[in-house]
């Protein structure tokens, strides 16, 4: 299985490995090796489904000889091209959306079981669909508005974190955003189901979990609010550190505010996507929010959370926009400070209302190419000295992985800054106290000062 695109998608990627695994099926290592490749897509951007498109043809070239290896494309970009892309790469066998997955071992089983139909003879197979013969194939692409995928175990590789999907889909309608259209409304998880499943991995060491949802703070079930979810998940025995991602921020109330500065667990860290620091184009983006709004949240939060880490995403170039309305947001930027900024040029999503605008408010390449170059320096430039201000500090990390080097890890502090240090490979889930030492100015490397194993805050 190979995934592409956002957490939620790398979530789903564990979903499907977890139904898979309860059918008998196990995950390798090489696609060489598999009976079935899946390439679990996203579809957010235009570049990334071309990139999708490279590789699921890289990958035809297993069939040869193998005529009974079942090639499938999953996720938002299966179910945003859907026939076409039957069309377009032929020899894909299974395409599938995010609300089926509960039917991937049967639609493997169908494909199976028609395997020895399907010929070896890559001729004949051309010639069988040219006459319209689509044995062999299968689309899934239903939206079942109420699939929450309750009762399925997800598997997960073995490590100190783990991402928790309490939501899937979304009610909201950005005009640039083709999630709604590809995943359907929003659809949460029982809390009671969430709670459980955090206990679990709890008991199998996960101290760190990452609540996800498209507007995760906008999750209900029942009665139970996103605060008072975020609540119960902080307090479950073994879990040190809560994250959750991504929030609207419209439904960043002053409930969820003081759950996160109460709860010892909820890390000093918020990702709040702005997408544009001008009214107007926050309007047309239909982002429900205006800048005065978005800076009134930034406030309560760092009014409440003193020091808390803010990142956010923004979108350059959305059509129609001029080049005031961008200098806005640069300003945005200036003004909120931003400890990490992921920036995109607008990518125009067919079957979006953003992608119907008249082609003359398209923003010429070469201009949206410009804007996100200086975004990204004034970000990048903003991040640089937060960081730097931060070296001296000593701060509780994560141990999460080896790093690129012999004798060094990698890991998290708990406002989510990357920092390397020298450290066994054996020690990856275990909490380190490390003096910050250098930054690149995105990431720092830095000395242990001592183990953390029994500190709950640093
Ligand atoms: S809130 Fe807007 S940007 Fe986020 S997933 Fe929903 S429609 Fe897309």
């Amino acid at each position: 299985m190979e995934t592409y695109g956002c957490q939620m998608n790398v979530s789903d990627g564990e979903l499907m490995a977890g139904i898979l695994a309860a059918e008998g099926y196990e995950l390798v290592g090489r696609p060489e090796d598999a009976d079935v490749v899946l390439v679990n897509t996203c579809a957010i951007r235009e570049h990334a489904e071309q990139r999708v498109l490279g590789r699921v043809a890289q990958l035809n070239g297993l069939k040869t000889g193998r005529p009974g290896l079942v090639l499938g494309v999953t996720g938002c970009m299966a179910q945003r091209m859907g026939e076409t892309l039957l069309r377009d790469a032929p020899y894909v066998d299974l395409v599938m959306g995010p609300d089926s997955y509960r039917s991937l071992p049967e639609s493997l089983e169908r494909l199976g079981a028609q395997a020895g139909d399907r010929g070896t003879d890559g001729d004949s197979r051309r010639a069988r669909r040219a006459r319209g013969d689509r044995r062999g194939q299968l689309t899934v692409l239903d939206l079942h508005p109420a699939e929450n995928y309750a009762g399925l175990e997800q598997r997960r590789a073995d490590g100190p974190t783990a991402w928790v999907p309490i939501q899937r889909g979304c009610d909201h309608r950005c005009t640039f955003c083709i999630v709604p259209y590809v995943r359907g409304p929003e659809k949460n998880r029982a809390a009671g189901e969430i709670l459980s499943e955090v206990e679990g991995l709890a008991g199998r060491g996960v101290s760190e979990v990452t609540l996800l949802g498209q507007t995760v703070n906008s999750y209900h079930w029942e009665g139970v609010s996103f605060a008072s979810l975020l609540r119960s998940v902080a307090r479950v025995p073994g879990i040190r550190r809560v994250r959750f991602t991504s929030p609207h921020p419209s439904d960043v109330t002053p409930e969820l505010v003081e759950a996160m500065a109460e709860e010892p667990a909820v890390c000093e860290h918020l990702h709040l996507p702005a997408q544009s620091g001008n009214d107007r184009t926050l309007r047309r983006m239909l982002r429900r929010y205006t800048v005065d709004d978005f800076m009134g949240k930034v406030e309560m939060v760092r009014e409440a959370i003193p020091g808390v880490a803010l990142s956010t995403d923004i979108i350059v170039a959305f059509p129609g926009e001029s080049d005031a309305e961008f200098r806005d947001t640069l300003e945005l930027m200036r003004a909120v400070r931003f400890d990490e900024a992921y920036t995109y040029k607008y990518s125009r999503r067919d079957g979006t209302p953003a992608a119907r605008l008249p082609s003359t408010d398209f923003v010429p390449a070469a201009e949206a190419q410009a804007r996100l170059e200086e975004l990204i320096e004034v970000a990048r430039g903003i991040q640089a000295e937060i960081n730097q201000s931060e070296v001296g500090r000593s701060e509780e990390v994560l141990i999460e992985r080896p790093g690129r080097r012999e004798g060094q890890v990698v890991g998290k502090t708990r406002r989510n800054k990357v920092v390397a240090f020298d450290g066994c490979a054996s020690r990856v889930g275990e909490y380190a106290l490390v003096g910050l030492e250098r930054t690149t100015g995105a990431t720092f490397a830095g000395t242990e000062t001592s183990s953390a194993a029994t500190a709950v805050r640093a």
